[in-house]
């Protein structure tokens, strides 16, 4: 399965879409047995074309797009991209599963309880399970940041 999956994202290529004539990522079927799972798994979308919502739990000036999620078909991992306008902050807080968080724009500090750390754009932080942390914006303009979970186990 991991093989076949790969072969074929190994085998995207660009062409224009016969819709909008724009150029667009297709799937190139490298595995015709797998081709029925690939046309109904894989999606191209911006991001735009998912819904901003208020991040809630105590966050303040914080918005939330998931971008993939249960509900459009992951059942493992969501992935989930902030943008915290400036002075935002999202709550201290823990949980029992781990952050993968990659910063897009923008610039500002992960707080643990006890100090805060810097990162700008580029930069990777990973919060380990039961760690408490809070990302803040610090510079003047929105930042922005990816952040990945596994789904909570039911
Ligand atoms: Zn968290």
């Amino acid at each position: 399965m991991n093989i076949n999956v790969r072969e074929i994202y190994l085998g995207r290529i660009r062409e224009p879409c016969e819709h909008c004539l724009s150029l667009i990522q297709k799937p190139q079927i490298v595995n015709r047995r797998n081709a029925k799972l690939v046309k109904e798994s894989m999606k191209v979308f911006n991001y735009t074309a998912v819904r901003a919502e208020d991040a809630e739990g105590g966050a303040h000036r914080v918005k939330v797009r998931w971008l993939i999620s249960r509900a459009a078909g992951a059942p493992n991992f969501a992935m989930r991209l902030f943008e915290v306008e400036p002075n935002g902050y999202s709550p201290l807080h823990n949980h029992p599963w781990e952050h993968e968080v990659f910063i897009l724009e923008g610039e500002g500090v992960v707080f643990d309880g006890e100090k805060e750390t810097h990162f700008n754009r580029n930069d990777v932080v990973f919060v380990p399970r039961d760690e408490l942390h809070q990302f803040k914006n610090i510079g003047t303009g929105t930042l922005k940041f990816l952040c990945l979970i596994p789904h909570p186990k039911e």
